[in-house]
């Protein structure tokens, strides 16, 4: 396939920023050397993309130069985790997943199957894995790495609005009087979105940014006020926000009495946090906690902004109420420059949350634990009723306790790479070495997950297959394919949808293309807070990115079997943000505050381990490096992890800049050099998440993490965990940074397939 220009999506982040692809000058592809002419494309941001507005960071920009390296070309298969991997034909490998799946459905039950996706899935492919895990087996046992981005975010929407979906568009950051970022490092992380803000607060003086984390973060940098506070105290934070407010009397009243209900009980939780207190609790001043509160109080607009240091926490989903607590309070929701807006990690973590891809969830925003939902789905599906358990699927570290006590007995990782993204790094590959029976489904090889792997499926991937995405405002592009898959890689949803149909139910699997599969997932939608019955491919490539709700225009034709309440209709009527008539979707309409207090970090520093190690990524690589470190410009900018600590703690410890320090946990060790800076408070410590040991000897940040997760949204606690640190003693520091260089070594081990 040839084209001259086509529009899709970046496929990393969840600003998701509009690109165009071209193909190169012939003359480039030599020069490049990336295979033969018309082999090669340029990436340039799409002015007309209503979210980026043609804007694009070094990640999209180099996006296409990992197209054509390391790929994973034909099945691949193995009878144990010794032997080397043998081409396989797609038939003989379906064949034996399914031959294997129907082994563990007789003999463990549908349970026994366990699908791992990403948010780097299409919205097709998540819809067509819950179909067939949750509908056709039975078995709520999907779940996606969004278990460890969003799922904190999830919950806290749910408890205290009633749905999930943020009420924000990303318009709200050139209206806002006030961004309040907590937890969020958006200058790295979600850079686009930050660029935009930050033009706003430089030709607005009188707007106001601050940022909660306890790094000074390049985010930090931008603000009027960095409130460096102590890992582990947000709630404490917020609510001395909130007893200020209280105090001066700056609150709604109005919008408090007749929008919201447990109001008392927040109050009253709030009084525990007098300034005093919560200056001692955070590490900061009681005039900084003050300024924060009284910015939130004289501004017309607030915009708060979280991501992973709010959600990655064993106390995840009451930070983010929390975080709404604040807004509720103040009415600052549901009007533009205001609300509270997660930033979603990954590209279609959105999608992926629409279309039920946790193993709570159904599609259309639904939940497993509401008969109404289970037998809507069932109908809709053609499936018998019961059909669907009522009951939560395991979620990604279940999976991994699965494993373990040989509950799980196949095992389909799709998109991600859990052999490093997970927590406790070494009881997860533990674990893994000992699934019977585990597939793992790719773009690329190799990956640290391929090695546990005794099927490799081969996954057509950004560019090469055609299907949507939703970013973290609610808008849908069209990710359109400009090649085709090299080898004979296959879409994810065709893919599942295959073994759907070997497993006896090509009823349920009738699609010729993702088109088809959209139009089907769409009217699930219809009725839901994330109605998008107005979509199609046809109109998303005709008309561009559309926000949803959109609600189709002319009233289409239900499937008669799915209720519809009156609110959520009202509710999908709105545009750009919601709850603009301050009625949620919860069962009396009112928005619910929560009373928390706080508990802390699951696993506090002490005397043994006396320092917080914190994680988080860099502006240029994304995740576990399986695309970004093949791409040669973005190794050029980050090219070996290292470990931030505080010149007080160096000394302590007796650790040069640049001098190699080993972490250890109660779970594992890793060795960093030193990179010493004020950046970091004494006490906590520092390391990116993106060396897996395909690129790096002993530098995986989850060898240290653990697996403690808040009780509501089961997200991991991966920002915060206690560690010990000691220089390691070496004879030059050139060779230790040796240690770091592998990638070169990698990115030949492909050309073995
Ligand atoms: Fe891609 Fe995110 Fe960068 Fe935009 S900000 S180009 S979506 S990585």
């Amino acid at each position: 396939m040839t084209v001259d220009s086509v529009k899709t999506l970046c496929p990393y982040c969840g600003v998701g920023c509009g690109l165009e692809v071209l193909p190169a000058p012939q003359a480039e592809n030599a020069v490049n050397g990336q295979g033969q002419a018309g082999n090669s494309w340029k990436v340039r941001g799409d002015r007309a993309h209503p979210s980026s507005q043609g804007m694009v960071c070094v990640k999209g920009a180099t996006v296409a130069e990992a197209l054509n390296k390391d790929r994973l070309l034909y099945p691949m298969i193995r009878e144990s985790l010794d032997e080397e991997f043998r081409r396989a034909s797609w038939d003989q490998a379906l064949e034996l997943i399914t031959s294997r799946i129907q082994t563990v459905r007789s003999t463990q039950g549908a349970d026994g199957v366990c699908m791992y996706g990403s948010g780097q899935l299409q919205t097709e492919d998540y819809y067509i894995a819950q179909k067939l895990l949750k509908g056709c087996l039975g078995t709520n046992n999907f779940d996606s790495n969004s278990r460890l981005c969003m799922s904190s975010a999830v919950a806290g929407y749910v408890q205290s609005l009633g749905s999930d979906g943020p009420p924000c568009c990303y318009e709200d950051l050139d209206l806002t009087d006030c961004a309040f970022l907590i937890g969020a490092n958006a200058a790295e992380c979600h850079p686009i979105l930050h660029n935009r803000l930050q033009k706003h607060h430089k030709k607005n003086r009188t707007v106001k940014m601050v940022v909660v984390d306890p790094r000074r973060t390049k985010t930090a940098e931008d603000a009027d006020l960095h409130l460096a506070i102590h890992p582990g105290t947000d709630i404490d934070l917020l609510n001395g926000i909130a007893h200020l407010l209280l105090r001066w009397n700056c609150v709604d009243t109005d919008f408090i009495a007749n929008h919201t209900v447990g109001f008392s009980d927040f109050a009253a939780v709030t009084q525990h946090y007098s300034p005093a207190v919560v200056s001692e609790r955070c590490g900061i001043s009681v005039g900084d906690l003050e300024t924060a509160a009284r910015w939130w109080a004289d501004s017309n607009r607030v915009l708060s902004l979280w991501s992973m240091g709010v959600n990655q926490s064993s106390e995840g989903t009451a930070k983010v109420r929390a975080i709404i607590n604040l807004h509720l309070i103040t009415g600052q929701i549901g009007k533009p420059g205001a609300g509270p807006f997660s930033l979603t990690g990954q590209p279609n973590a959105m999608g992926g949350r629409e279309t039920g891809g946790l193993c709570n969830l159904l599609p259309g925003y639904r939940h497993v634990q509401f008969p109404d939902h289970r037998a809507e789905l069932e109908q809709f599906w053609g499936l018998p009723a019961g059909r669907i358990s009522p009951d939560w699927g395991r979620t990604a570290w279940d999976i991994i306790t699965g494993l373990e006590t040989d509950d799980v007995g196949l095992l389909w990782i799709v998109a991600t790479n859990p052999a490093v993204s997970l927590p406790d790094l070494e009881r997860v590959k533990t674990a893994l070495k000992r699934s019977p029976f585990t597939i793992h489904q790719d773009a690329y090889y190799p990956t640290e997950t391929a090695q546990f792997a005794h099927v490799l499926l081969p996954a057509a991937q950004w560019g090469e297959k055609t299907g949507t995405m939703t970013n973290s405002e609610r808008m849908v592009t069209l990710c359109q394919a400009f090649c085709s898959p090299p080898g004979e890689a296959r879409p994810d949803w065709e893919i599942i949808a295959d073994v759907g149909c070997r497993l006896g139910f090509a009823d349920q699997f009738p699609f010729t293309n993702a088109a088809e599969v959209y139009a089907e997932y769409v009217q699930l939608t219809h009725g839901r807070v994330c109605e998008m019955t107005g979509l199609s491919h046809d109109r998303l490539r005709q008309e561009g990115p559309l926000q949803w709700p959109i609600p189709k225009a002319n009233g289409k034709e239900l499937p008669p079997q799915i209720h519809i309440p009156d609110s959520l209709l009202q509710t999908a009527a709105t545009a750009k943000r919601l709850y603009t008539d301050h009625q949620f979707p919860t069962a009396d309409g009112r928005a619910h505050f929560s009373a928390y207090h706080s508990r802390g970090l699951a696993e506090p520093p002490d005397a043994a381990y006396p320092f917080v190690l914190t994680t988080g990524r860099l502006y240029g690589h994304w995740h576990t490096q399986t695309r970004t470190g093949r791409i040669e410009k973005i190794r050029q900018m980050h090219p070996h992890p290292f470990l931030e600590i505080h010149p007080r703690d160096a000394a302590r410890i007796g650790v040069e800049d640049q001098g190699l320090v080993e972490v250890r946990s109660r779970r594992g060790m890793a060795r960093f050099p030193a990179k010493i800076t004020a950046a970091i408070a004494p006490g906590t410590v520092f390391v990116p998440i993106h060396w897996g040991e395909l690129w790096a000897d002993q530098a995986e940040a989850n060898a240290m993490t653990h697996n403690q997760s808040c009780p509501d949204s089961k997200q991991p606690e991966l920002k915060a965990c206690a560690v010990q640190l000691a220089p390691v003693a070496t004879e030059s520091t050139q060779a230790d940074h040796a240690l770091f260089a592998k990638t070169l070594e990698v990115a030949s081990v492909s050309s073995a397939l």
